[in-house]
């Protein structure tokens, strides 16, 4: 495998990087501490990225957008997780939103969703899949059972659907100019051939932004709850054909794990990072603190975990933009071992700054607390591992 970049990809790159930088860690670090996560939606340095082409960057170019690789989109999402992971995940999200649209969606639908989103650079994409109570069985096909799965209901009446139901950790929901939502058309079968997808532009009536959840970190990147009364949604918006969307959603899902292993790359490069910087400086017995053989020792442990995961997340994006006919498993069990490096390498950045590490003028605190949201998005480890497991 060739390791080195096109002067495109280094590009993008260096233009991340430098945003991440100069405008990404001192543009957010006073949001953070704000009590209520509403109102830290960073939306000048969101629309700032965007106008720099980063919303963009992975829609097709058939469709106006940069066509950026799946290895580039990694790169990229690195580079801004390390400035802020939240900001991030706003053009990712966005990307893998309509990675899943493409894969389910007609033309026709699509249309309706592409140039809107790139003539706003504010615009937002949500997801809604899980609910009060389905996690992880959204992504487990159990066919043994007909009580996992989406239990918001999608009901037909003459030519509508109507919508009961509550999402729950929803991104964006309260931002989202445009939303794909997954609900039961069918109970008498497991969720997996029960289940469709369908399009929402909110406002809506029957359609409400429920509680924004308070979380320890992430916490410019909101999650709400969706409640959903009646809501009626036309069948010209059901996304592709009814029961359908689980296949669909399939061929994607390397993607989206990608997008999340990428996001924690980022953080746990920042950790790093700071925390070499912080042990070349930091003098106790006389020399910097990275001249103790412990603390060295514990460098040199996170930058290998740091670039074992990169490796392999670098590989299992190029499988996938070389047609995708490559291991199953790779790109799941990529996610595993980064998220388990991130934990790592976070931990060992606190104990490296000593009784700074756990002050918020310091940066670790945060980054301590951003890299524990990566255990649950993009799946869970053990949603993965289990899944990895049955491709062995
Ligand atoms: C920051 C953040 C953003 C999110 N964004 C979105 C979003 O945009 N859209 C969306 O739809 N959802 C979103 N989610 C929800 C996320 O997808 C779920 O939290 C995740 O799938 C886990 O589901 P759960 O929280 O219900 O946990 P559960 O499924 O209840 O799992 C609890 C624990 O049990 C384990 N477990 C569950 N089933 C099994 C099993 N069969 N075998 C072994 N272990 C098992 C899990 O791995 C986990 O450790 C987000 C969550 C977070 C934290």
């Amino acid at each position: 495998m060739d390791f080195s970049l096109t002067e495109e990809q280094r590009a993008i790159r260096d233009l991340a990087r430098t945003f991440a930088r100069e405008e990404l860690i001192p543009g957010c670090a006073g949001f953070d501490r704000l009590p209520d996560g509403a109102d830290a939606f960073p939306w000048e340095l969101v629309e700032r990225g965007s106008k720099l082409g980063f919303n963009a960057l992975a829609v097709p170019e058939k469709y106006g957008g940069s066509g950026a690789n799946v290895l580039t989109q990694c790169i990229v999402i690195e580079e801004l997780s390390a400035g802020e992971p939240a900001v991030s995940k706003v053009y990712s999200h966005n990307w893998k939103a309509l990675f899943g649209l493409m894969a389910i969606a007609s033309e026709e639908q699509v249309k309706r969703v592409v140039p809107g989103f790139l003539e706003d650079p504010r615009y937002c994409i949500s997801i809604g899949i899980t609910e009060p109570n389905s996690g992880s069985d959204n992504s487990l096909p159990f066919s043994g059972t007909l009580s996992a799965g989406p239990m918001l209901t999608a009901v037909r009446k003459g030519s509508d659907y109507v919508l009961n139901g509550t999402k729950q950790f929803i991104a964006m929901g309260a931002q989202a100019k445009f939303m794909t939502i997954y609900a039961r058309t069918d109970r008498s079968v497991p969720w997996t051939e029960g289940t469709s997808g369908f399009m929402l532009f909110p406002p809506k009536d029957g359609f409400e932004v429920g509680r924004l959840h308070d979380k320890v970190g992430l916490r410019l990147y909101p999650q709400h709850d969706l409640l959903f009364n009646d809501c009626r949604i036309p069948e010209s918006d059901l996304l592709g054909k009814e029961n359908e969307v689980h296949e669909g959603r399939r061929s994607v899902t390397n993607i989206g794990t990608l997008e999340a292993t990428s996001t924690a790359l980022g953080i746990a490069r920042r950790a790093y990072e700071e925390s070499l910087e912080y042990a070349r400086n930091r003098v106790q017995g006389g020399k910097p603190i990275i001249e103790h053989h412990l603390i060295s020792s514990l460098l040199l442990e996170m930058f290998t975990r740091l670039e074992a995961s990169r490796t392999m997340m670098w590989r299992s994006a190029c499988s996938i933009d070389n047609g995708g006919n490559d291991d199953p498993k790779l790109a799941r069990a990529t996610k595993v071992m980064t998220v388990e490096s991130l934990q790592y390498i976070a931990r060992h950045a606190v104990e490296i700054w000593g009784g700074m590490g756990v002050m918020k003028e310091a940066p670790m605190e945060k980054l301590y607390r951003d890299a524990i949201q990566l255990f649950h998005m993009g799946n869970t480890n053990q949603v993965n591992m289990l899944k990895a497991i049955s491709d062995l």
